[in-house]
């Protein structure tokens, strides 16, 4: 399985633009979004849910009053505060970590493991296999359920005898982008012609690097600042990265997010689309590493 995942180092590099009009140019694959705190590739696929997956986080403690004595063994060891004078757990300080279970004297610690979010495994308009996934409000997005969102794209690419799966990934260098990382076949990081651009760019390809997965990049909105554009040129030659295109500025990209599609159906005739059509050329004639 060919599993190609678009990152960056930040968020707002118009990686899920270039995303939306790669699941329109390359066939025979599945989709999978795993930029959880912001899943908007739903908004372009216009996806049909076949199936819906509960997602549940770590647990967190609950005192059981028939059983509590009310030493206070548990206040003592729990380092978050997270339990009251009364002896009831505050979900939100507690951190899960366990102490006051394995304290505890009378054994009125249990855990709950709360539900977090969801997981939805759809078909997009163009018939292919998408998987994306929500969390539920104030729950906090981890590796775990970017864990869960690729098993489950593989799962559908591989009975669809498919052959590549394309992943939108979390913007940043932390956990998530990790788990969206290891063990594929290749990490395109999107990045902007900024004064941050290569600092950013630097830390997605270090982090590439430390999971020995080849790293390529995209430059968007290449033409607004030519001289950062050539750094980051430099940087990609020094650094042995492939550049797989630049992608100039092209305000239809706003209108065509405005209409939720990808450039390249909105305006297949605009300069980015020409663009992105000459990046998904490319990764369609890559062999898997
Ligand atoms: S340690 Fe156990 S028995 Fe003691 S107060 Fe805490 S929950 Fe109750
Ligand atoms: S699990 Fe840890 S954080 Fe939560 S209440 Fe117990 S000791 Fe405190």
């Amino acid at each position: 399985m060919n599993e190609i995942v678009i990152v960056s180092g930040k968020g707002g590099t118009g990686k899920t633009s270039v995303v939306a009009s790669l699941a329109c140019l390359i066939e025979n694959k599945a989709m999978a979004d795993c930029d959880v705190d912001a899943a908007n590739l739903s908004l372009v696929l216009s996806p049909r849910v076949r199936e819906q997956k509960e997602f549940f986080a770590g647990g967190k403690a609950i005192i059981m009053p028939e059983e509590c004595t009310g030493c206070g063994v548990c206040r003592d060891v729990c380092r978050f505060g997270a339990i009251s004078e009364e002896f009831i757990v505050d979900p939100v300080s507690c951190e899960g970590c366990g102490a006051c279970r394995y304290y505890c004297p009378a054994g009125a610690v249990k855990f709950t493991t709360p539900l977090a979010g969801h997981c939805f495994i759809c078909d997009t308009a163009r018939g292919d296999p998408f998987v994306y996934a929500e969390l539920l409000p104030g729950e906090e997005n981890s590796g775990k359920l970017v864990t869960m969102v690729r098993t489950e794209a593989k799962e559908k690419a591989v009975s669809a005898g498919l052959s590549r799966i394309i992943i939108d990934g979390p913007p940043g260098i932390g956990c998530p982008v990790i788990a969206s990382i290891t063990g594929t076949s290749l990490a395109v990081a999107v990045t902007e012609p900024t004064a941050s651009g290569i600092h950013d760019l630097d830390r997605i390809v270090q982090l590439a690097r430390h999971f020995e997965v080849p790293a390529a990049v995209i430059v968007n909105k290449s033409d607004i600042n030519p001289d950062c554009t050539g750094s980051i040129i430099d940087y990609c030659k020094t650094n042995g990265v492939q550049v797989f295109g630049e992608v100039p500025y092209d305000r239809e990209i706003s209108e065509a997010q405005r209409h939720g599609k990808a450039i390249v159906e909105y305006a297949p005739g605009s300069p980015a689309s020409h663009a992105i059509i000459g990046i998904a050329e490319h990764i369609k004639s890559l062999k898997k590493e």
